[in-house]
């Protein structure tokens, strides 16, 4: 068994009461790790240490340049480490060795290199004025932010807290998803290695409720809470965090609509289609997990879509042919499994897939689904997929639009004009055209309506993690 501990204060230490539960690999089906159950007092300790590193050690007083290199170091010992935190993600969580290896991995890295660099190259607003003077802005670091992630991405998720929360000069409290601590820990030893000063990045595991979560987010020393998950946990932190008027950022669940056109490139919708539902077996908070297909083209493209999902290899996520593995845990596996029942006794139809072995569900495709019935309108979370038919672009921006969240949309289409029409009409957050998941990292990313509050990424995620100030200096007296 391997042991993850919480780093606080830059040292890896057990919790003060000495508690520890187990991460399972959801596809040996057995405990794997062995690591630190932390409660509120291990939270605080973690508290405590980051308002010590910020109000009192050289982080946030050092320049951008300093600061810089140390993040550029961290992403370097990220890639370096590469293999190590893939397989971390990939035996906690079961997503298959490609995504993490191939995508998730790299991305962390990334995230650290492109805000290191961002804050550093961000020029301060100047606004010459009539009167002889000029007001400048200066980004203020916060102080000591919390960031609670989730299990689907973790280590890509936390960095993209952590990366900017630091680049700006803050210190972090990072609370990993209960599910998948093991990168957390391996991230926080690799920022040691890297020379951050104690402090700054601190890793406490436990779980939300009555716990570490919920500790962080009612901690009057807390000045930033980022947080991605459920819509319903959304909920709670925000009125925790409304006690003490700590800003939060929300970036919560979604049900994505993927619309393809009859004109649309079916190849290149297919492709795309199937990416965006199955991959890390839908356990994607921006899955493509409403197919509306309009009719002229509907019977050939389930057909192809079916046979593409059909043609999935399904197995060992350590396998890199792998490409659906289990899911997350057994609850979860009961949670989307007990979907595929709801369709049925909604009176919709499973065109293809249903239950895998162990954990797994095989890719599944449910027709013949009202667009009010529960499998159109919640968020699953797993390899199912509702496809259902539309006439108009009216009528297809009317069911894309027609559920509780927001968070993004995809369009298949080669008509230009209908493109930028149908993506100015949806109501989310991201909007894909002929393409899914590509991201640049200066975009804003975020949801509308249920689907979070807030938007993250570039000069979206300065204006989270900083206090802009305006300063006023007379230069020349009228
Ligand atoms: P979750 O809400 O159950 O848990 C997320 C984190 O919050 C965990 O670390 C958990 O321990 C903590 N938590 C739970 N209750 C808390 C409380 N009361 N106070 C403080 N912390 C608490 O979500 P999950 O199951 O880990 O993740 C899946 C969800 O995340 C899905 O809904 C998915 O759509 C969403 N998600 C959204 C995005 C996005 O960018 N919008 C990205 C990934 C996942």
């Amino acid at each position: 068994m391997e042991s993850f501990g919480h780093v606080i204060g830059g040292v890896e230490v057990p919790s003060v009461d000495g508690r520890t539960f187990e991460s399972v690999d959801p596809w040996e089906r057995a405990p794997w790790a062995t690591v630190s159950l932390g409660s509120a007092v291990d939270a605080q300790r973690a508290v405590d240490a980051a308002r010590e590193a910020f109000d009192h050690g050289p982080w946030p007083r050092m320049g951008f340049v300093e600061r810089g290199r140390l993040l550029h170091r961290l992403a370097d010992l990220i890639e370096e480490h590469g293999d190590e935190l893939a397989l971390a993600d990939t035996t906690d969580m079961g997503k298959p060795l490609a995504e993490t290896s191939g995508h998730d991995v790299p991305r962390s890295a990334q995230n650290f290199r492109f805000f290191a660099d961002h804050a550093r190259l961000t020029p301060a607003e100047v606004f010459p004025m009539p009167t002889g003077h000029h007001a400048y802005t200066r980004y203020e670091p916060v102080g000591v932010v919390a960031a609670i992630a989730p299990w689907n991405f973790q280590l890509m998720m936390e960095t993209w807290k952590v990366a900017p929360a630091l680049a700006w000069g803050n210190t972090v409290v990072l609370k990993p998803a209960e599910q998948t601590p093991a990168s957390a820990t391996i991230l926080a030893r690799l920022a040691i290695e890297a020379g951050l000063p104690p402090g700054v990045l601190n890793v406490v595991h436990g779980y939300g409720p009555d716990s570490v979560g919920q500790a962080l987010t009612e901690s009057p020393q807390v000045d930033r809470i980022t947080f991605t998950g459920e819509s319903t946990t959304g909920r709670t932190i925000a009125r925790a965090a409304a006690a003490n008027l700590t800003p939060v950022s929300l970036e919560l669940g979604g049900k994505g609509a993927n619309l393809v056109f009859a004109d649309a490139d079916l190849d290149q919708a297919v492709e795309w289609s199937i990416k965006a539902i199955f991959s890390n077996s839908g356990q994607v908070c921006l899955a493509g997990s409403r197919l509306y297909v309009q009719r002229p083209v509907l019977e050939e493209f389930l057909e192809r879509f079916a046979r593409a999902a059909d043609a999935l290899r399904i197995g060992d996520p350590k396998d890199p042919e792998t490409r659906v593995g289990p899911l997350s845990s057994q609850e979860h596996f009961e949670t989307v499994s007990g979907y595929l029942d709801v369709a049925r006794a909604d009176g919709a139809r499973l065109h293809t897939g249903g239950l895998g072995d162990g954990w797994t569900v095989r890719p599944s495709i449910v027709v013949d689904a009202a667009q009010d019935a529960r499998v159109t309108q919640e968020e699953i979370f797993g390899p199912v997929v509702v496809v259902i038919g539309f006439d108009t672009e009216e009528e297809a921006v009317e069911l894309a639009n027609d559920t509780p969240y927001g968070l993004n949309a995809m369009v298949f289409t080669r008509d230009l004009a209908r493109a930028h029409r149908v993506s100015a009409a949806l109501d989310v957050g991201t909007v894909w055209t002929n393409c899914f998941f590509v991201r640049d990292l200066r975009a804003p990313f975020g949801g509308a309506k249920h689907s979070g509050v807030g938007r993250e990424g570039g000069t979206y995620s300065r204006e989270f993690f900083t206090e802009p100030k305006a300063v006023v200096m007379e230069i020349a007296p009228a």
